[in-house]
């Protein structure tokens, strides 16, 4: 399975549709071999914010068995970045320091707020000088146009990493410029993830993991077989074209069947098993493993990065002295927000009493409600079987009413 190529398939066949029929099947068929062994329900976790985007925006889950639950993960960097780093970046943009930052985090919204402003865009509808980029090299341009003091938060997983090292590296940040490493690491918000789901045995447990493909073009396949071999489950690195989702369920249930638990990569044209050996090493030059805070979670171990001591010059913590606060001072969640749940796979969106009703894309309120990843503007956006049944309820309820 891990030397699936997609493309020699489709040609065999004729299109992707009749490949994803195929595979539909096949599932199908797996699902009642399960079944008639006595499992009644399973999870599966979508841990990147695109295969949510792809599950839902295809209308995956209506092909795939009602029971095979399909959740989200923490995959998405605005949406686990925390509200404390937001009122950073807003006190400088306040103070006069330029801030660079990608246009998702450009709505995300700080629960506490710093001189009553929440988010950036309203920073900057008071005169906050915040420029949206789309990466660091825009930022670099831009900056070279003015003296100004300025900074770039680089919000991100591991992908994201081996750029800023490199830039930090070669020297080519302008002085005026520091960046506001706020980098991830991914396993470790997995492995929280799924001892979270065995916390309660009333709900069904996670059996499976489709890995993120982007992140492992740098980790490798390998950094998920701590997965696999502690959790005693399938993990599937995916591609992002619905076909690779199909194919990597299908891997996931083949292995359950057999009693299997393996670390696979079905996204071949991109993933290898050790990953990218000079991006790993950049990385580790640059950067240091801490304990890091995400949104709705808290600290996790060793699951972040920040500027190692040799190049503090570049660094926006060193510049601006910024503290992060203690453990149990994190206030992350606005009130009624169920992000910190979302992100970890134990509620859809629809079981938020915000979702489309004061929640909505248009005027975020949790931060899985702003990013193109984050799971709540998915379904906001593409709808969901789940969202449907609710409509349909919430519809039923009101002719019954009336
Ligand atoms: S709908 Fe909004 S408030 Fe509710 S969980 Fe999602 S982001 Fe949070």
């Amino acid at each position: 399975m891990s030397n699936v190529d997609l493309g020699k398939l489709i040609s065999i066949l004729g299109s992707s549709r009749d490949l994803a029929r195929l595979i539909t099947e096949k599932i199908r068929d797996y699902w009642v071999f399960l079944t008639s062994r006595g499992v009644k329900r399973l999870k599966i976790m979508d841990f990147c914010g695109t295969h949510e985007w792809t599950i839902t925006h295809y209308g995956l889950r209506s092909l795939v068995p009602g029971d095979l639950e399909l959740v989200a993960g923490p995959g998405c960097p605005v949406c686990v970045t925390p509200s404390h780093f937001v009122e950073v970046l807003i006190k400088l943009s306040l103070e006069g320091v330029v801030v660079y930052v990608y246009g998702d985090v450009y709505k995300l919204r700080s629960t506490r707020g710093v001189k009553n402003v929440y988010s950036l865009a309203e920073s900057r509808s008071l005169g906050g000088d915040v420029r949206v980029v789309t990466d660091i090299l825009s930022a670099i341009r831009d900056v070279k146009s003015h003296n100004k003091p300025s900074v770039f938060a680089g919000i991100g997983f591991e992908t994201v990493a081996p750029g800023y090292a490199q830039i930090i590296l070669t020297g080519h940040l302008p002085r005026n410029l520091k960046i506001l490493p706020l980098v991830k690491l991914t396993p470790p918000a997995m492995f929280y993830a799924l001892d979270v789901s065995r916390e309660k045995p009333t709900e069904p447990p996670i059996m499976g993991v489709i890995a993120p493909g982007h992140v492992s073009t740098i980790t490798g396949a390998k950094a998920w077989t701590p997965v696999s071999e502690n959790y005693n489950i399938p993990v599937v690195v995916s591609g992002f074209e619905p076909v690779d989702v199909l194919v990597s369920i299908l891997e996931i249930l083949r292995q359950l069947s057999r009693g299997e638990a393996k670390t696979t990569i079905e996204y071949t044209r991109a993933v290898s098993w050790h990953g990218d050996l000079g991006a790993q090493a950049s990385i580790n030059k640059v950067f240091e493993t801490i304990d890091d805070a995400w949104r709705g979670i808290g600290y996790l171990p060793k699951s972040g990065l920040r500027i190692r001591d040799k190049y503090k010059i570049y660094d926006a913590f060193y510049e601006y002295g910024i503290r992060e606060p203690p453990p149990g001072e994190l206030k992350d969640m606005p009130p009624g927000c169920r992000c910190a749940e979302v992100v970890l796979g134990k509620a859809y969106p629809t079981q938020c009493p915000l979702f489309l009703k004061t929640c909505t894309p248009q005027r975020p309120i949790g931060p899985c409600m702003v990013s193109i990843e984050g799971t709540c503007a998915i379904w906001a956006k593409y709808g969901s079987r789940e969202l449907l049944f609710k409509l349909r309820e919430e519809l039923s309820s009101k002719v019954k009413a009336t």
